[in-house]
């Protein structure tokens, strides 16, 4: 059977909305577990928030009320859910859940925090890239707003680095204790001193640099290299160029987002370089020579007599160097043959009787083709 939160609370079945808020605050304030050492108010503390939970809820009280449970008819589902415990309690309470209650607390006794710095922001910019920047790789300048700790104070805010003071709020402690009034009762509370911002230093006189932040927003022409063999979509992240760290925190990181443009004729794939060329008809029976580009100047490869189209030339170790070794992609030629879009009288005269010297061996493929489609029917 589920656990009788009436009981848990003390408070009778027809007890009022404000009856059981009371009788919550007050077991609460008894077992919360920074106040209540003793074995087992942490367990107390847990089930008087998970009675509070149910019956502080209209539509969950009404549940609990009818079924014995808070979700409705099937106790399973209850159970699942108050075994998670903590989880939402907020009912128009105040507070955002048992979470922000233990914080409370936990800031509350001997959270000393004096440090009060805070880590710079990564940076992201994008890089253009020629095709031949890509390949070669280059060194590129880029324009980056970035926050730099200031350089004539060292980033204390202080005239010279040197005028400042202990903060007399906090006896340079950087932390002040102050009592807060809550639902709870007061609470003594650790917290970063506002007057010195935890630095536990006081600026006498500001420096006229950063005007006593410590801190400027600067625009920095940083000089990028670019290894060889870059491709499109990657990313170049420089470890702490990007914003600097406030009062020792950390630099962010200035990551560079590489955009190349494509190339005229080939097709990147990987460190590959495809190239498709279409040549007369002609040249793939008689053979002949076809420029191709390289990634560099040109060259020229030589097509055999009776070559297929679609047949691929591949240039070994004529593509882009890998970013990460001395190796080389290939390029690989595609060769296609195209067909006249018009034909004299005379032409088609000679490819008639160019036809009728070829015999159907010479054509296999179309052969194999017209036997495989005869069989299917
Ligand atoms: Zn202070
Ligand atoms: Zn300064």
């Amino acid at each position: 059977m589920a656990k009788n939160y009436y009981d848990i609370l003390g408070v009778s079945k027809n007890a009022s909305a404000d009856e059981i808020k009371s009788a919550y605050r007050g077991l609460a304030k008894k077992y919360h577990p920074d106040i209540n050492k003793e074995p087992g108010a942490a367990e107390k503390f847990k089930e008087i928030n998970e009675a509070y939970e149910v019956l502080s809820d209209p539509t969950k009280k009404s549940n609990y009320d009818n079924y014995g449970s808070a979700t409705g008819p099937n106790p399973n589902d209850f159970f699942g859910g108050a075994n998670g415990g903590a989880g939402g309690f907020g009912g128009g309470f105040g507070f955002g859940g048992l979470d922000d209650l233990f914080n409370m607390f936990s800031g509350g006794f001997g959270g000393k925090r004096n440090s009060t710095k805070v880590n710079g922001e990564d940076i992201n910019v994008k890089m253009n890239l020629t095709f031949e920047e890509a390949v070669f790789g280059c060194t590129k300048e880029i324009n980056v707003t970035k926050i730099e700790n200031c350089e004539k104070c060292n980033g204390t805010g202080a005239k010279n680095g040197t005028k400042y003071t202990t903060c007399p709020e906090c006896n340079g402690a950087g932390s002040v204790t102050y009592t807060e009034n809550t639902i709870l009762g007061r609470v003594v509370r650790t917290g970063i001193c506002k007057s010195c911002n935890g630095t536990g230093r006081k600026i006498i006189e500001k420096c006229e640099n950063c005007n006593g932040d410590g801190y400027n927003k600067v625009t920095k022409t940083v000089s990028i290299k670019v290894p060889a063999g870059i491709d499109n979509d990657q990313i170049l992240t420089m470890t702490g160029g990007g914003n600097a760290g406030i009062r020792g925190g950390r630099n962010g990181d200035l990551h560079i987002y590489v955009s190349v443009k494509d190339h005229k004729l080939f097709d990147r794939d990987g460190y590959d370089l495809n190239l498709k060329v279409y040549v007369p008809f002609y040249t793939l029976i008689n053979g002949g020579e076809v420029e191709i580009p390289l990634t560099k100047g040109t060259t020229t490869i030589k097509i055999p007599e009776l070559t297929q189209s679609n047949t691929i030339f591949k240039l070994k170790g004529k593509g882009i160097k890998n970013l990460n070794s001395n190796s080389y992609g290939n390029i690989n030629v595609t060769i296609v043959g195209e067909a006249p879009k018009s034909l004299s009288k005379d032409a088609k005269q000679l490819i008639d009787k160019l036809k009728e010297t070829l015999n159907d061996d010479n054509f296999s493929r179309y052969k194999n083709y017209v036997k495989d489609l005869k069989d299917l029917k």
